[in-house]
């Protein structure tokens, strides 16, 4: 199974994904946004390496919470409190487990998403985050009947990879880019690509 190592690896990972797609998560935001969430990510997640190091969690459930209330208070906009709600609702679920097995993984993954969803009320195809995390926990669900712990991380990044692709045609109907209206169609999703570089980050975690 999964233990705090994976979750500091994960959170690392995470971090230099921000970092490494910093530009790219703002030039995806510009023609449907205003073009910060590359640096709202960066920042994010930034300040949750230097909290790891100032406070190293016991459980990968506690490395969780310690993420959301960092995204929380240091990403902004809509996608703080949407990231800060998906890791803590995933840090609920996980409790104080040091061995997390397939299921339950999947089982935070699911938490993650429906946090997202209780926190922006967004449905599939109204083109956010949750058009790459809903097809994601699907997979992840699926996969998880196996057992294997990496497959479960392999079959959520894929997805949600290709979840982000599929917000391409969508007609925006929540934040920011629902202010476009028609003109929102034929740009990808911001936070649907983040999501997919998080999730890429947990299943390259998996040792
Ligand atoms: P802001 O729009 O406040 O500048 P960001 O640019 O950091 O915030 O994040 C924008 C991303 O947030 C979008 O690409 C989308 O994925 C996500 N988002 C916005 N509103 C919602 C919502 N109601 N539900 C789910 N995701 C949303
Ligand atoms: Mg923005
Ligand atoms: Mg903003």
């Amino acid at each position: 199974g999964l233990d705090v190592n994976w979750a500091i690896r994960w959170l690392t990972l995470s971090a230099q994904a921000m970092a490494e797609h910093r530009m790219e998560l703002i030039e995806l935001d510009r023609p449907i946004g205003d073009s910060d969430h590359g640096e709202n990510m960066d920042r994010g997640f930034k300040a949750v390496m230097v909290k790891l190091a100032e406070s190293p969690p016991e459980s990968a459930g506690a490395a969780m919470k310690l993420t959301a209330m960092t995204l929380m208070s240091k990403v902004g906009g809509a996608a703080g409190p949407l990231y800060g709600t998906a890791f803590l609702r995933a840090g609920t679920a996980l409790g104080d487990t040091v061995d997390v097995d397939a299921a339950a993984l999947a089982a935070a993954l699911l938490a993650a998403r429906d946090g997202i969803v209780a926190r922006g009320k967004a449905e599939s195809g109204d083109k956010t985050m949750v058009d790459a995390w809903t097809p994601a926990v699907d997979a992840a669900a699926g996969a998880a009947e196996d057992g294997d712990v990496r497959a479960v991380l392999l079959a959520a990044a894929e997805a949600a990879e290709a979840g982000a692709v599929s917000t391409d045609p969508m007609l925006a109907r929540k934040g920011r880019a629902s202010y476009l209206g028609e003109r929102s169609i034929g740009h990808r999703d911001p936070g649907a690509v983040s999501s997919a570089l998080i999730l890429r980050a947990a299943a390259g975690a998996v040792e």
